[in-house]
């Protein structure tokens, strides 16, 4: 293959997306040899590479056509598709079930608020100033948006401004900073992000399946294949003691015409209680499985 006509998937370097996002592409079954700069990590197997850069640089990377995919959190592209007008060149492809923090509202623990209109007239910090604009035109506040690249959280106890829009994950760093959460701006996680238009070449076969792969990976993460063996007249019984109301397969034993031998895919991870559940409505022989990947 030409080696232009290989992949190449934007990563952030290192920071919360990183492991999470190398771990996804391994699951996929991709291996990497990491350039001596430490800028590329050059597939093995797949025409796919990746550029290893900071988060916020991935979405103009697309854009650019530096890089055909990214992985990046959905509040990095959103904030860049609204303060540019390269937002159609990206679509958001799926979450990927990592990085799942919220940009959310926080004020002084000691000062009131009663919904957006509290916040008319005040001095927002933010590092997302076009997702928080945007949500305050929505609701109708004139406020004033202060743009801070970092350390968003002790705006309030400088005095730079009176209350904040930023990421949070656990709430922790709000506590330290005697801020509360009091409203949400976005839902956020990491996104597969592509380039709206790719390239007419062996790349868009790559894409679908890498897609496929990733599908594949996230679809079953998590879950648990449960087989276990019951009386026919009791299937009704265990199938109504499965979590998540799975759709099992039930199959016929061969010699046992009064028994089946049932299978599901649980969504997760199946604990005792739940076993002994399942178990007390009629089954026996449980087995739990874990499930690594899948092909429909
Ligand atoms: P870079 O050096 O790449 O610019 P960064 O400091 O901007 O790194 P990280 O703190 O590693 O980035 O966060 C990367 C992404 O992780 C965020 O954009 C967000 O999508 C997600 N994330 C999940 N939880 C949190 C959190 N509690 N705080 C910040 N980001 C979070
Ligand atoms: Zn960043």
């Amino acid at each position: 293959m030409n080696p232009r006509e290989r992949l190449r998937i934007a990563v952030q370097k290192s920071g919360r997306l990183s492991e999470p996002a190398f771990d996804l592409l391994d699951r996929c079954g991709l291996r990497f040899r990491r350039s001596r700069d430490g800028l590329f990590c050059f597939g093995e197997g797949e025409p796919i590479d990746l550029l290893l850069v900071r988060d916020d640089d991935i979405p103009g990377l697309i854009a650019q056509g530096v890089c055909e995919l990214g992985i990046v959190g959905r509040n990095v592209l959103d904030e860049f598709s609204r303060g540019t007008d390269a937002g159609p060149e990206l679509q958001a492809m799926r979450g990927l079930g990592f990085g799942h923090c919220r940009l959310a509202i926080a004020v002084p623990q000691e000062r009131a608020y009663d919904g957006p209109a509290s916040l008319a007239g005040l001095r927002l910090a933010t590092s997302y100033p076009n997702l928080l604009r945007d949500w305050l035109r929505r609701h109708a506040v004139q406020a004033d948006v202060v743009t801070l690249a970092g350390s968003v959280e002790i705006a309030p106890r400088l005095g730079t401004a009176d209350a904040i829009c930023d990421l949070v994950q656990s709430g922790a760093t709000l506590l330290a900073n005697q801020l509360r959460e009091v409203d949400r701006v976005l839902d956020s996680e990491a996104v597969l992000v592509r380039a709206a238009q790719l390239p007419a070449d062996g790349r868009a076969d790559v894409v679908e399946l890498l897609l496929r792969r990733i599908e594949g990976v996230t679809r079953v993460r998590g879950s648990r294949l449960l087989l276990l063996q019951a009386a026919r007249d009791c299937v009704e019984a265990v199938i109504a003691a499965l979590p998540g109301s799975p759709r099992p397969t039930v199959l016929q034993m061969d010699g046992q015409p009064g028994q089946v031998m049932l299978q599901a895919l649980c969504p997760d991870e199946l604990g005792w209680r739940q076993l002994e559940e399942i178990q007390r409505a009629g089954a026996r022989e449980l087995f739990v499985l874990p499930v690594e990947r899948a092909l429909a």
